[in-house]
């Protein structure tokens, strides 16, 4: 009798390309697919997030079996789903008489420890292929890392250009003649009719069934079903990526930084879910891209920049996760420790730009990265919110957060818990930024101009608040030298004036 193989597909490795499943012979194979609670409730996710993943693992085990492959597929409330995935697989080693199983490795800690038990505990030989959905390997980033003091993203980001020949012209020199052009990339936005929109996809069946699922079994899971759009196959996912590539990306660059009332989307792809999950290959996605500027249909700054942010900050990210360990997840350099503000989870607040980052958040499990960075990551940085909460938040409430990705940029780049590894200096600002960048401050109670007092926004005290508190762990960074001389030659009076409206209002909180 010829012996069957198990392949237990997780939820974001919805790729038909996996490297478990290459040169596998259907005949002899169970795809194993499950929706199990530890997975659904080990943070409290969003539901629309819930819903996403879930409506994709469907389509794309019915996508899989119209492929030949036998799908097994454990729905979460199938009777007998033990809620685990090492139960799960217990339980259809057993149904299927497995002899042996084979998984693409994990994308984060929690489980990859679970999955290097499963041979001990089953007793069957478990082979964990690498995920070649990435273009660096462990090994390169290590390499790369390997006696660095520094690990600074740009420098990694070149590697990958080389790597893959993007944007290099045939002298191997960067096209244009500079590696990047972010100096290019921050303009503000003025509001336009003609502004690009996402595709808001329709629901099917399956999809309704989902969503019918998850407000009965989480409602008290944070966030919305009422607006959920997101593309749930393949073909969905393609749709939305060439959506934005005819539309958003010739002004992708241009507007990266930018922030507008009541559009959460203005020029981004909209597609990190479906990266994230597998239903977009993102080094297809870039070769599209590059294809695009070569065509002549999009300047250089837009096309470097969207390449940057996937084989530079998204490849950079995961290489950090998995360098630094486990143990990153408890990393707090500036012993920050204050609870985080219910309005997280409300969006009522008066300060509107937080209002704004946090309602469409809730609304649609998406904000971008300039929300998440210097409006809502801001805020709880210099309102010294402990950052294993603010971790918690952002893994809970975006539809394309995996630990993996999350962690770095939430504890690393937005809250600088990681002292430095990643970013060189906090990003830490007063609300000039947010008025610089954005049109909320126009339409706030606040008032941007005002430093103290009631009406003053509440960014500008805590701002020279945060300084002042952290002084003696961020007093020697270079690149803060200029606020801190600033905030040395302020008198006195106005130091203890602004001291006494962060303490007001972080008592308030
Ligand atoms: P676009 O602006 O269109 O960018 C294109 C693509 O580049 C994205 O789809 C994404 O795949 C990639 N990308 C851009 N920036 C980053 C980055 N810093 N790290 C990794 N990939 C990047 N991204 C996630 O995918 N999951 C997360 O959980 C996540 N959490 C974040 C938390 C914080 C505090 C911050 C500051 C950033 C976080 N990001 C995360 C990065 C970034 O905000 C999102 O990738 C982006 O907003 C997704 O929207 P988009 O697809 O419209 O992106
Ligand atoms: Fe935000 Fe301050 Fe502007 Fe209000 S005034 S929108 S709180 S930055």
């Amino acid at each position: 009798m010829s012996k069957k193989l198990l392949i237990p597909i997780l939820g974001d490795q919805l790729s038909h390309d996996l490297s478990s499943l290459q040169d596998q012979d259907p005949e002899n194979t169970v795809l194993l697919m499950m929706e199990v609670a530890e997975e659904t409730n080990y943070v409290r996710q969003h539901k629309a997030k819930i819903a996403y993943i879930l409506s994709a693992m469907r389509h794309h085990a019915a996508a899989l079996r119209e492929r030949g492959w036998h799908v097994d597929y454990v729905k979460l409330n199938d009777p007998g789903n033990s809620g685990s995935f090492t139960g799960e697989i217990a339980r259809a080693t057993q149904r299927h008489n497995i002899d042996s199983i084979r998984v693409t490795e994990a994308g984060e800690w929690r489980i990859m420890e679970m999955i290097e038990n499963w041979e001990d505990q089953f007793g069957l030989p478990v082979t964990i292929c690498p995920d070649t959905r990435f273009v660096a390997t462990h090994q390169d980033f290590e390499d790369w890392a390997e006696g660095k003091k520094q690990l600074r993203m740009e420098f990694f980001y070149r590697e990958m250009r080389r790597k893959t020949k993007i944007l290099l012209d045939e002298d191997a020199k960067p096209e244009g003649g500079k590696w990047n052009y972010d100096s290019e990339n921050r303009k503000p936005a003025q509001r336009d009719l003609l502004m690009p929109q996402p595709i808001r996809f329709r629901s099917d069946n399956i999809t309704k069934d989902v969503i019918d699922l998850v407000g009965a079994h989480f409602a008290g899971h944070p966030g919305s079903l009422d607006h959920f759009y997101f593309a749930v196959t393949h073909d969905e996912a393609m749709r939305q990526k060439r959506k934005f590539l005819d539309d958003a990306l010739p002004q992708f660059g241009d507007y990266q930084d930018a922030m507008l009332t009541g559009e959460p989307f203005l020029w981004h792809s909209i597609l990190s879910p479906y990266i994230n999950s597998g239903l977009l290959d993102p080094l297809a996605l870039c070769r599209e891209v590059e294809q695009r500027y070569h065509d002549g249909d999009v300047p250089l700054n837009a096309a470097e920049g969207f390449i940057r942010q996937i084989i530079g900050w998204r490849e950079y990210v995961r290489g950090i996760y998995w360098r630094e360990g486990p143990d990153y997840a408890h990393r707090n350099f500036l012993s920050a420790d204050r609870k985080l503000p219910d309005f997280y989870y409300t969006g009522k607040t008066d300060m509107h730009c937080m209002a704004q980052a946090i309602g469409q958040t809730l609304d649609m499990a998406y904000a971008h990265h300039i929300q998440r960075l210097m409006i809502t990551g801001n805020f709880a940085l210099i309102a010294g919110i402990d950052p294993h909460q603010v971790h918690q938040w952002y893994l809970e409430v975006y539809a394309d957060a995996y630990e993996w990705v999350e962690l770095p940029n939430t504890l690393g780049m937005s809250q600088f818990s990681d002292g430095g590894i990643i970013a060189s200096k906090p990003y830490a600002s007063s609300g000039n930024y947010i008025n610089k960048m954005s049109d909320y401050c126009s339409e706030c109670r606040f008032d941007v101009k005002q430093r103290t007092g009631p009406d003053a926004c509440p960014f500008n005290a805590l701002y020279w608040d945060f300084l002042d508190r952290n002084k003696d762990k961020l007093g020697d960074n270079n690149r803060l030298a200029m606020p801190y001389r600033t905030w040395d030659k302020m008198d006195e009076n106005t130091q203890r004036d602004i001291r006494d409206s962060a303490a007001t209002f972080l008592n308030h909180l």
